[in-house]
């Protein structure tokens, strides 16, 4: 199946976003029933993951916790001044899979997928690939 791109654009320095329905949007666009649906964020500075978004404040937990363990200013030796992006965002990774069942995303009852920026605000990329059971 073609590459879909899911365009983000962040409003914050940090900021998860829920990104779970424009996703679903795809898969149901591209009419696959059973399936893997493959999310790859291609910034170094961004990553994606996925986690309840019933209740906001586990989000905010994840980045609380995540900003003590990797503070903004931090001594680090990349001199760009966003050294702790790039940490962040190694730490949650690049790319997330979720089955496709029914024609729909198999996530569970609470979760949700968020595009995690940590560098922004910016334009941002989301690529999605569609890979239909045989
Ligand atoms: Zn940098």
């Amino acid at each position: 199946m073609a590459l879909s791109v899911i365009e983000v654009s962040s409003t914050s320095t940090q900021q998860f976003i829920d990104i779970t329905d424009r996703v679903e949007e795809v898969v149901r666009k591209s009419g696959v029933r059973n399936g893997i649906c493959f999310l790859y964020v291609p910034h170094t500075t961004a990553g994606i993951t996925i986690n309840e978004n019933a209740d906001p404040s586990v989000v905010r937990d994840i980045m609380e916790t995540l900003e003590r363990l990797v503070p903004v200013n931090g001594r680090y030796r990349h001199l760009e001044g966003n050294a702790h992006a790039h940490i962040k965002s190694s730490i949650l990774g690049h790319s997330v899979c979720v089955l496709i069942e029914e024609g729909r995303l198999g996530l569970g009852t609470w979760q949700g997928v968020f595009f995690c920026e940590f560098d922004g605000p910016r334009r941002r990329k989301v690529l999605v690939k569609i890979i239909r059971e045989q």
